[in-house]
């Protein structure tokens, strides 16, 4: 696909013109990436579609900048080539000359042409992704900051979609949308890797657009907020149980297959085991207590990190004026397209 290889954004009428002017103090750009890994097709697919038919992107008004996130991994269909691309935005693996995998020389590319300080610069990152899992249209945060939060909970109040925030897992970090100031994951599932689907990519166009809407609302000054924001906070992630030589003595339960969002109470079904026995949820130390909602349930990708599903807490938070605040603030400083 011919927009699928470069390193720049793709230049093909999806933003503005050169004769547009910023708006004094306006220093960037929305970064739209799709295929961070390479074997989700339907993001890729959608931006194709906006570069030849961009009259049916609504940018909102706001300059964008479109590319793949691993153009080289699209193009073979796999999910990276050296290292996930989506754990390489680690400042100490960045900055480590030793470390010269591909995706890694990617991240630092990425950076430098569109960071917040690159030479086309980006202030907000929307990463589009697809799983195996039934997350439906979902969003995922990392962390607390708040015009993350805010921009969530703006579209939260507008679709409804659930939050899956990431945080406090040592075992998972350096996602790029870390790596801008402000930057989520729209994630949409289930659709097998390598599958493209039109109902995937209609929920990733309809996020995506709806969230170019809220920045250019926030960039406006007049951001609407719902007064109370529910995230599913992650605690820790299951693995299936294994034999000795590490490979799988189970599956997910077909009872609790396709079931993200909903809670898993001890004694529930969780996994089968090969003779066809049913294995029962049984909380882990801390958690015992707890009622738990399972996400990721059974992603494809995930196998090799050693997680069959992750148990997040459901809460509801107040929304905090000052996370309207800090992404109005940020988003004074978009280009128009
Ligand atoms: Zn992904």
């Amino acid at each position: 696909m011919t927009v699928a290889l470069g390193v720049g954004p793709m230049e093909s009428g999806l933003h503005g013109s050169a004769a547009e002017q910023p708006q004094a103090g306006a220093t960037g750009k929305v970064l739209v990436v799709a295929g961070t890994h390479g074997n989700e097709r339907n993001a890729p697919w959608l931006l194709e579609a906006w570069a030849r038919w961009p009259g049916r992107l609504h940018s909102a008004g706001l300059a964008l900048c479109p590319l793949i996130g691993n153009p080289e991994a699209l193009a073979q269909s796999r999910r990276y080539g050296d290292r996930d691309l989506n754990r390489s935005f680690q400042t100490a693996l960045l900055a480590d000359p030793a470390r010269q995998e591909g995706e890694v020389l990617r991240a630092r590319s990425l950076l430098a042409a569109h960071g917040a300080e690159g030479a086309d610069p980006c202030l907000v990152a929307i990463d589009l992704h697809s799983t195996t899992a039934a997350m439906g249209n979902s969003l995922v945060v990392y962390g607390r900051r708040p015009a993350d939060l805010a921009l969530a909970a703006g579209l939260q109040r507008q679709l409804g979609l659930p939050i899956y925030l990431h945080e406090g897992d040592p075992h998972q970090t350096g996602y790029l949308a870390e790596a801008w100031p402000c930057g989520l994951v729209i994630e949409v599932g289930p659709v097998p890797q390598g599958v493209l689907t039109a109902a995937v990519v209609h929920q990733s166009a309809l996020a995506l657009e709806a969230t170019l809407v809220l920045l250019a609302e926030a960039r406006r000054g007049s951001l609407p907020q719902p007064s109370h924001l529910v995230v599913h906070r992650h605690l820790r992630s299951l693995d299936l149980p294994r034999h000795d030589d590490g490979s799988p003595a189970a599956l997910i339960h077909p009872h609790r297959q396709h079931r993200d969002w909903q809670p898993i109470q001890a004694g529930d079904p969780l996994f089968q085991a090969s003779d066809g026995d049913t294995i029962a949820y049984h909380p882990p130390a801390g958690l015992e207590n707890q009622l738990v909602w399972p996400v990721f349930i059974n992603e494809a990708a995930y196998g090799e990190k050693g997680i069959a599903l992750s148990l997040t807490s459901r809460e509801r938070w107040p929304v905090e004026q000052r996370w309207s605040e800090a992404l109005q603030t940020l988003a004074s400083r978009l280009r128009a397209a």
